[in-house]
């Protein structure tokens, strides 16, 4: 059975799930599409009103909900905590906004009257990762609920208990069946999906594989697709930052999430006036770091979310280690058991070697010296991502200018690239194409319908 509860903290399987078969799958898709039916004909209000309810839920539960995203991922349990919050916030703010966002916009043209109505496209069918499963979700799926649309949920097989929680989360709140729906099937049967006419666009973040293959398919379809994938955001120390509070920054850029976030800072640019002393304190807060019990709630870093994905990132390291690295820090597996990595500090990297622009999604950051800012932008630029990236500096004036120079969907200053309900989230080149939260998430599946008046 490929959809199970393994608790990479022990590497014990808890509980095991059956896939669901065809039948039920093609059943869901069908009550999904009976459902938009009906739900795109009701009220903004009404459609808020479960939300919230959603929401009130999720506060509810906070405690026994955080403790599940720990026990099938590893994050540690305050950071858990705040998942629960943050998505129960998204789900608020779609609810109190998606009327204002979706309003008739009203055109000038030169004959006669015409306005854009927003509608809702139908069944979409959202693929999500691991690494944040409330949040990933809700993300998705509130604004498109607030559109009219109904939602296919498959979630990562990894974490199935998350995935029933917020299925279940649905159903109490008082969700008409099929409005949400759970589909537990694992990924290689996802893209098949796309070709069923009854669904009308995907949504998917996780790898670049995951990302071409649903693409492709929603392309051959001429379906609409949003991607969110990888990431290597560039963290960039200016010669006149804050160094001691920029280091404290570093380290939550790097290491939240146990280093397993799309938009964590993975590359530490620092120009040569303060890099020595940047490297010297950002080495020492990583050796202090405290690796164990996610549970437990004096852990700094939890294990990464599999054994697999463990084994991937030591392999990435040796490889980057024959390919010139050095390591400063860590670089081994940590404890006796479960899938936990020793934060690791890699230095001596350069530009030409392909291998360093890999992402590396774990607790390892990679720190290079360069000699002046203009070098610091080459560099952030010098990969197949686009999706963050920040600027430590107290010249903020100079920090928007280089933003403007960094090819990414998002640039920090003088914080670590991060998410809330009202900013928009998305990225470019390799990091995927299309635009989550605040009101521009919204728009993705809509219909623009001219109505024009003669
Ligand atoms: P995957 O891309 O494999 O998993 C993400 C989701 O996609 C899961 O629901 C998965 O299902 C599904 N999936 C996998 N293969 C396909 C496919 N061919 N077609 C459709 N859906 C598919 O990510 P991993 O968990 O394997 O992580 C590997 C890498 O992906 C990471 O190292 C990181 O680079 C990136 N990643 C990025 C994330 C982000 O936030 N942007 C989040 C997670 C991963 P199933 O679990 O059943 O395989």
């Amino acid at each position: 059975m490929s959809i199970k509860t393994t608790n990479p903290a022990t590497n014990k399987v808890e509980k095991s799930f059956d896939e669901m078969t065809d039948k039920q799958v093609d059943n869901a898709i069908e009550l999904s599409n009976k459902t938009f039916q009906d739900w795109k004909k009701t009220s903004y209000k009404e459609r808020a009103t479960l939300l919230h309810k959603v929401a009130d839920l999720m506060r509810e539960k906070k405690t026994e909900l955080a403790k599940l995203i720990t026990l099938e991922m590893g994050k540690v349990i305050a950071q858990s905590e705040g998942e629960i919050d943050l998505s129960a916030s998204i789900l608020d703010y779609y609810a109190d906004n998606a009327e204002k966002f979706l309003a008739d916009k009203k055109l000038s043209p030169e004959e006669g009257k015409a306005f854009v109505r927003s509608s809702p496209i139908g069944v979409l069918f959202g693929v999500m990762p691991w690494n944040f499963p409330f949040y990933q979700v809700v993300r998705f799926a509130a604004p498109n609920i607030m559109v009219g649309n109904t939602i296919l949920l498959k979630h990562a097989s990894i974490v199935p208990q998350c995935a029933i929680a917020i299925d279940e989360l649905f159903k109490e709140a008082g969700a008409p069946e099929g409005l949400y729906t759970n589909l537990m099937i694992s990924g290689k049967r996802s893209t098949a999906l796309v070709d069923d006419t009854r669904i009308k666009g995907v949504s998917l973040t996780g790898s670049e594989g995951a990302g071409a293959s649903m693409a492709e398919a929603a392309g051959k379809n001429l379906k609409r697709s949003v991607l969110e994938l990888g990431g290597s955001d560039a963290f960039i120390v200016l010669a006149d930052a804050d160094i001691d509070q920029t280091v404290d920054l570093a380290i939550f850029g790097r290491m939240n999430n146990n280093g397993q976030s799309c938009v964590a800072s993975k590359r530490f640019i620092a120009v040569e006036e303060v890099a020595d002393e940047f490297l010297e304190k950002f080495t020492a807060k990583i050796k202090a770091l405290k690796v164990g019990d996610p549970m437990d709630p004096s852990t700094d870093v939890g294990p990464l979310s599999s054994q697999e994905a463990l084994d991937n990132i030591l392999d990435q390291v040796k490889r980057f280690e024959s390919a010139g690295a050095k390591i400063v820090v860590g670089g081994k597996r940590a404890l006796d058991e479960g899938a936990f990595m020793q934060p690791t500090l890699l230095t001596n990297l350069n530009r030409e070697e392909e291998t360093f622009k890999e992402e590396l999604f774990g607790p390892v950051a990679s720190f290079y010296k360069v000699k002046n800012e203009q070098e610091a932008i080459d560099l952030a630029n010098d990969s197949p991502f686009g999706l963050g990236g920040s600027i430590y500096t107290k010249d903020i004036e100079k920090a928007i200018k280089i933003a403007d120079q960094i090819d990414s969907g998002m640039v920090f200053i003088n914080s670590p690239t991060w998410t809330q309900a009202d900013l928009p989230f998305g990225g470019t080149k390799r990091s995927g194409y299309g635009r989550e939260l605040s009101e521009q998430g919204i728009h993705e599946f809509v219909n623009k319908k001219l109505i024009r008046v003669s």
